[in-house]
């Protein structure tokens, strides 16, 4: 296989990643796939700017995922830092590409990106942001969430007829993997997905 059909194979494979990234609604989610498609596949690590600026990227942009508590201004103005070196510094036309990916992400979702570092993800994307919670008005006590769940993360007594004095049923979130399989069994869509941050903040 000549290089220059290997070159075109690694072209395509960055637009494909890149359209992927593009289908998530969350700017943080699409960085963090690129980033780590790119890490994945196409970077060959024949130079600095490129490696080692996607692997700090990688590790900074995990933080959400990992410890999101710890992902601060500092990591947004590293990325940033990052993406302009990649830009100016790499050799190749893959890492120059991914270098402009971030800096125009970055540029177009500032607001975004800042809410990420308030513990905020809009668009419901950043799990590690997110919890379940039941709907305490929507819940009708039918029991089918916690016989779904593995791991007993979630309370509640069965309702029966012509009884009265049910509490609706509570998800303990110490115990929640956030797997979402309660979501799929509740008839009446009480268990919602919602912000931690929010949830502290109506809760003080
Ligand atoms: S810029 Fe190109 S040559 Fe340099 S590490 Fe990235 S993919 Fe390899
Ligand atoms: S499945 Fe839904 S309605 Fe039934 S107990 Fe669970 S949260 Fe309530
Ligand atoms: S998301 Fe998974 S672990 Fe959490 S309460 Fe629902 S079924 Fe249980």
């Amino acid at each position: 296989m000549s290089e220059e059909i290997r070159t075109e194979e690694k072209e395509k494979k960055l637009e494909e990643i890149k359209k992927e990234a593009e289908e998530r609604a969350c700017a943080f989610q699409k960085v963090l796939y690129f980033i780590e498609e790119f890490l994945a596949g196409p970077m060959c690590g024949k130079c600095y700017p490129c490696s080692l600026g996607t692997a700090e990227a990688g590790i900074r942009l995990n933080k959400i995922k990992k410890h999101p508590g710890s992902f601060s201004d500092a990591d947004l103005q590293a990325l940033k830092r990052i993406g302009l070196n990649m830009r100016e510094g790499s050799f190749c036309k893959k890492g120059r590409d991914t270098g402009n990916f971030i800096v125009d992400i970055l540029a177009n979702s500032a607001r975004e990106f800042e809410q990420h570092v308030s513990g905020v993800c809009q668009a419901n994307e950043c799990i590690s942001l997110l919890e379940y919670s039941i709907n305490p008005g929507l819940c009708v006590m039918c029991g089918e969430c916690s016989a779904a769940c593995k791991h007993d993360a979630i309370t509640g007594e069965k309702r029966e007829k012509y009884l009265s004095g049910y509490l609706p049923f509570e998800i303990r979130q110490a115990r929640c993997v956030k797997c979402g399989e309660c979501v799929a069994v509740c008839p009446t869509g009480a268990i919602e997905l919602i912000s931690v941050v929010m949830e502290e903040l109506i809760n003080e």
